[in-house]
Formats: C-alpha cells, structure tokens, sequence
C-alpha cells in the first residue's frame, strides 16, 4: 500500500501574509490523513509563518527550496542547512531545474548540498529531470541517472535509503505539458533500479516523486502509476483550494 507524497513547491510566490491566508484556507479543506504526506517548500523568509500556522499538524512536514552547502561563514545571502534546520525545515529540495538551468547548478555542487543536509539532519529531496533535446536525442535515462548518482556520491547507503527523489523533466515544469503515467514510471523504474544497487532492498520504498504540470486533472492518474510514489508541484500548489483538491483526491 503506497503512503504518497504532495509536495508543493512555491517557488518564488507567497510571502508571509500570502501564507496566513492561505494556509487558513488550506488547512479548513484539508482535515488530518494519516495515509499520505504533505511538505511545503515556501520561500525561506515564509517559512516562519506557515510552521506557525501547521504547529497543531504533525501530518504536514516544511522544508526550504534550496541551501548553501557551508555550514556557517562569509556567503552572503546563503541559507545553510543548520539555519534552515533550526528554523523549522525538515527538508531541503536540491537540484530544482531552476537552480540548475536558471541559476547554473552543477552536478557536483547538487552532491555537495545533499551532503550539507544530511549532515543537518535534514532530508534531501534530490531533484533529476531532462531537457526537452535531451529526451529527443533519447538521453532521458543518461541523464537523470547521472544526476542521481552525483547528488548521492557523498552519502553512505543508509543516508541515500532516507533521502527523498523527483523526477522532474525539464520541458514539463511550468509548460501545461506533463509526462504520461507510463513515461513518468519507465523513468522511476530506471531511478530506482540504479538506487537497488547502492541500498538493496530499501530501494522499493524509498519515495520517488513526478513533477511537471500536474494539476488536479492529472494528479491522481499519476499518484497510481506504478513506481510513482507522490507529486511535487508548482502552479498547481499556489491556489489553497486547488491544492487541497489534489492532496485530498
Ligand atoms: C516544480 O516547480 O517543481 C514544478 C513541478 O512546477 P510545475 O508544477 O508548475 O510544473
């Protein structure tokens, strides 16, 4: 029996009096369920008012879009993974396709922020995906293998066995064109087949999630797909109504 993941990411959207609001919306369509999980990942500087707003609700986790991977000093405008740990995050997302394709991430550097947040004791949410010429020259595989393995090249297996993963193609984040069930769980097959060699068995639980335009449409087509262990979504997240329909469906 799978225990899906809701994962909303907001990106740059929703500062502290947005989400007050929101969460008051959210939570009053959202009564408590113990058969699945749902993390925020709201702007670091909101992330103060919706631990707030979730301090009676165990069953919903924070985490933060992104850390440095230094544990304190001179990086101005850095968040580490202490500080984001200390502020409430729970878990950190690494390897978003706009931190690498936007904001220039490299592999190694995405190795080295699952590392920094182990050693916080939060818990990674690697991130791998393709871009739209990649899948066209039939590299979707290629790539997001290489991308898992250097996310998790500095952790011990037991660290990996508690991380969370997403597979995220490039050409469907933000573009209204997702992947179809069978494409997003060849994909996941492939992720965890490559995690089965590092964790053995722990590799058949270990939560893989699919992001890139869901909606509440397609949500729940792609929640029970096979090797689709949840969601991470963006647009989709923002609207408090819209996201309760797809965490609660
Ligand atoms: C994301 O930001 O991780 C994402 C999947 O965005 P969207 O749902 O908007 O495609």
């Amino acid at each position: 029996m799978k225990r899906p993941v809701f994962a909303a990411n907001w990106k740059m959207h929703h500062g502290p009096t947005d989400a007050r609001e929101f969460m008051r919306a959210f939570l009053a369509h959202y009564p408590r369920q113990h058969d699945r999980t749902v993390l925020f990942f709201p702007p670091a500087l909101t992330l103060h008012a919706v631990a707030e707003a979730i301090r009676e609700r165990a069953d919903i986790v924070l985490g933060v879009q992104n850390i440095y991977w230094e544990d304190k000093g001179a990086f101005t405008g850095e968040l580490s993974a202490p500080i984001a740990r200390d502020a409430g995050a729970r878990v950190v997302l690494v390897g978003h396709s706009e931190r690498r394709h936007v904001f220039g991430e490299t592999d190694e550097q995405t190795g080295k922020k699952c590392a920094a947040a182990v050693r916080a004791g939060l818990i990674p949410l690697l991130c791998v995906g393709e871009k739209l010429e990649q899948r066209e020259r039939g590299e979707t595989e290629d790539v997001v293998l290489r991308q898992l393995r250097a996310g998790i090249a500095g952790l011990q297996p037991a660290q990996v066995g508690g991380m969370l993963f997403a597979y995220e193609p490039v050409w469907a984040i933000g573009t209204g064109r997702n992947a179809t069930p069978d494409d997003a769980s060849a994909v996941h097959a492939a992720l965890r087949n490559a995690l089965r060699v590092v964790v053995a068995d722990k590799a058949s639980t270990v939560p893989i999630l699919y992001g890139g335009s869901v909606n509440r449409g397609n949500a729940v087509h792609l929640v029970r797909a096979p090797e689709v262990d949840g969601v991470l979504v963006g647009g989709a997240s923002l609207d408090a109504d819209g996201w309760a329909a797809i965490v609660r469906a």
